[in-house]
């Protein structure tokens, strides 16, 4: 089978697995695992913030950081499909109290006057506006780039409002991979960070959180809080390290593989939902006689897993663990299906 379903697919590399056997551990609830205190320290170097924070998974470290940074009855602005709102389970209702304000992007950018425009002036009948949350890459808008100005516009807007921003950066380094943009510049341009290192990065588990030092503080007792508290978690911060430092530079190649996609589609005759930016590729059946489900179904009888993403959407993500001679077949498949319609 070709795992096309995700980036979280990928199995530890035999270095990851091998750091993990060596780690130097302790109990980290009681500051004393040594790996994943140069994790935190290495992370927060590479976002430029005070201090980060190892956490469990992407939304963990969101909704660590919603709790961080809001009161209960606050409203919060996201964009329409973003991570936070669309695939959390209504979490940051459920946890924080927080009501959501949705606003529409352009492949997941909102404007920062759209933004501006959402912010509650005070008056006692509306909510305080508590967090602004971008997204970058955005996983629904097909792994669109961010550019750099509109986060910094959005961040802007929102300084002059007291208003803080937490950027959802579950695929950060594939923005970078793509534009050579660096993580601190992303990073210049929002208050807190959550990084996945589970993703393309490859680690078996674990995200970053990162910000001032007084923000950690706050979200390292939200985290325990959360039952997140682990102990001798260096077994794993491990091998996050491998991902954070060594795996964030390979991810061009995964971006290469979902442009040979994206040309597989074309050749084929089949059409895309957006132009491919990153690793993420999604194609749009509406114009054959299947849907989204028959597709993915289709794909699965010739070997390759895919999601449906949507009534004619089928999503495709490239990996570590992905080859040339994969997508190879994928195209073979992709003509073959489109002779048989
Ligand atoms: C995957 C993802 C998350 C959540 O990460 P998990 O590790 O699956 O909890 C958050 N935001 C975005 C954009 C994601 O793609």
């Amino acid at each position: 089978m070709i795992d096309l379903r995700s980036d979280t697919v990928t199995k530890p590399t035999q270095e990851m697995r091998e750091a993990s056997f060596h780690a130097e551990v302790g109990d980290d609830v009681y500051g004393e695992d040594p790996t994943v205190q140069l994790l935190e320290e290495k992370a927060a170097k590479m976002l430029e913030k005070e201090a980060a924070l190892f956490v469990t998974s992407g939304v963990q470290g969101n909704q660590i950081a919603v709790l961080t940074h809001t009161n209960p009855g606050n409203e919060v602005i996201l964009e329409e499909e973003s991570h936070l709102f669309y695939y959390e389970g209504a979490a940051i209702s459920a946890f924080a109290g927080v009501q959501p304000r949705t606003v529409k992007g352009n492949r997941g950018a909102m404007h920062p006057a759209d933004v501006e425009a959402a912010i509650r002036p005070e008056d006692v009948h509306l909510p305080e506006t508590g967090l602004v949350v971008l997204e970058n890459t955005h996983n629904r808008a097909g792994g669109a780039v961010i550019p750099l100005e509109t986060m910094r516009a959005t961040y802007d807007v929102a300084n002059r409002h007291g208003i803080p921003v937490h950027l959802d950066g579950a695929r950060l380094f594939n923005a970078v991979a793509a534009t050579g943009i660096s993580a601190k510049e992303y990073a210049q341009c929002t208050d807190t960070v959550q990084i996945c290192l589970s993703k393309g990065l490859g680690a078996p588990v674990g995200s970053i959180i990162a910000g001032s030092q007084e923000f950690i503080n706050h979200a390292r007792k939200w985290r325990k809080r959360l039952g997140g508290g682990l102990r001798q978690v260096g077994v794993v911060a491990a091998p996050a390290m491998i991902a954070l430092t060594d795996m964030s530079k390979r991810l061009h190649e995964d971006h290469e593989l979902a442009k040979e996609i994206e040309e597989g589609i074309k050749e084929a005759g089949f059409e895309l939902a957006y132009p491919v930016e990153t690793n993420i590729v999604i194609m749009d059946v509406a114009k054959t006689d299947m849907n989204a489900e028959q597709m993915v179904e289709k794909l699965e009888e010739a070997g390759i897993k895919a999601v449906p993403f949507g009534p004619t959407l089928v999503r495709f993500v490239t990996h570590f663990d992905i080859t040339k001679q994969d997508i190879k077949i994928l195209k073979k498949v992709f003509k073959s299906m489109k002779n048989a319609l």
